[in-house]
């Protein structure tokens, strides 16, 4: 299919321009001020006054297949994706079987390849099952092509299986997520300390369940300085200590839309569907974590998108699962909630969705450029829209953020050269 899009407004090399972008057999094949092309079969997409951006990239997605269908497949994580603008995800290890060995992960790898097609880069677990202390075997799966390791949902709990992972991570050149939490300070907490946790008498675990490990494994990374990425970070006191050791130590990080909107003092109700791991913190926090992503302390932005049934969400706090939603939307509620509010630009938003995760996991994908794959993403900024249970494409319905009006909205997700999915 050959495909027009004319007057393309779009980020190239940091200035805004307004092109015209010509995609044949997959790839961009021409972008120009002005395109004339008459032939037959040439679809022409009028996108004045809408927005471009290359597929976005969301570097911690639970796809939840295999093992948890009946919350989330490849097939509904894809379509929650398009509609979300993202082309590119990285996809967590907490699956079952867990991919913790070669034969395992290349049962995925394949199932990933028939059920969806978008990119999707699977993880492996750092240790077996998850949350054991021995080691899965780095080498091995690297060779297979694993790239990507994560415990997500469970911290490393012991100093010395970090250092031999980290060891591993150097020697093999893979890149970790790490999910900082200290088991003997969470112990059964499931909430921030804030006004809701009193009123109801809800487990509280303080912030130094993730700040402790972050000092821990900053001493390590002193002597073994490999590609080391936190995953949703959360509190003051670690973008602190991050933006002290950034310079020295090979740290990157990202945040999630949901910590980035949301404090705990705005729990009006006790509902599981503000329970996540970890938790939605204090003002201060999230005010610290839009300070950080204004000063490049935290590189990006990825939603933890982690779906689960309505009967583990939809019940008081105490009796929920950890988790939220958010690929269907990420970029919409961060344009609404801080490009609209001048908190950060249009420009350092798609950084943070695109270009900084790019760099980091070394993807290679969706570039807006001559000769490169065609993944865009054309936004009506303007237009006005309501995240409601028709809206989202995801199997679950779990975010807090239901009802909620939004700018942003997806017009046409392309992928490969092709309209993968268009708003009617
Ligand atoms: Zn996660």
């Amino acid at each position: 299919m050959k495909l027009l899009i004319k007057n393309a407004k779009f980020f190239e090399n940091d200035l805004l321009v307004k092109k015209d972008i010509l995609i044949e057999n997959k790839i961009i094949k021409k972008i120009s001020q002005m395109i004339e092309v008459n032939e037959k079969d040439l679809l022409v997409y009028e996108a004045n006054n809408k927005f471009i951006t290359p597929g976005l990239i969301d570097v911690h997605v639970h796809t939840r297949e295999p093992g948890y269908e009946y919350k989330e497949d490849l097939k509904s994580v894809t379509r929650s994706a398009l509609v979300g603008g993202v082309t590119t995800f990285c996809a967590m290890a907490n699956l079952n079987p867990v991919p913790d060995n070669v034969e395992d992960y290349l049962k995925i790898k394949k199932m990933i390849k028939e059920k969806s097609f978008l990119n999707i880069f699977q993880m492996c677990a750092a240790t077996k099952k998850l949350n054991s202390d021995e080691l899965v075997d780095f080498e091995s799966l690297s060779k297979a092509g694993a790239k990507y390791f994560s415990n997500d949902g469970f911290g490393i709990q012991k100093k010395e299986v970090m250092k031999k992972i980290l060891k591993q991570i150097k020697k093999t050149n893979s890149i970790i997520s790490i999910h900082l939490e200290t088991e003997s300070i969470k112990k059964d907490g499931y909430i921030d300390d804030c006004s809701l946790a009193k009123k109801y008498n809800l487990n509280t675990f303080s912030q130094d369940s993730e700040v402790e490990q972050l000092k821990r494994d900053i001493e390590l990374l002193k002597d073994i300085n490999c590609n080391y990425h936190v995953g949703h970070l959360t509190t003051k006191k670690s973008i602190d200590l991050i933006r002290e050791h950034k310079k020295s130590l090979n740290i990157t990080c990202e945040v999630t839309p949901n910590h980035l909107i949301l404090q705990s003092e705005m729990f009006n109700k006790n509902s599981g569907l503000f329970r996540i791991n970890p938790p939605i913190r204090k003002e201060e926090d999230r005010l610290a974590l839009i300070k950080g992503l204004q000063d490049g302390t935290i590189d990006c932005i990825a939603t933890d998108h982690a779906p689960h049934h309505w009967d583990e969400k939809n019940v008081e706090f105490d009796k929920a699962n950890f988790g939220m939603i958010g690929l269907d939307f990420s970029f919409s509620i961060l344009y609404t909630e801080l490009v609209k509010k001048n908190l950060l630009s249009l420009s350092e938003l798609i950084k943070k969705m695109h270009s900084n995760p790019n760099k980091i996991f070394n993807l290679k994908q969706n570039i807006i450029a001559e000769k490169e794959n065609a993944n865009l993403v054309v936004w009506d900024l303007e237009e006005e829209f309501e995240i409601n249970e028709n809206f989202i494409k995801s199997k679950s319905k779990n975010t807090p953020f239901l009802n909620k009006k939004l700018f942003g909205k997806n017009k046409l997700t392309i992928f490969e050269g092709e309209i993968k999915w268009k708003d009617d």
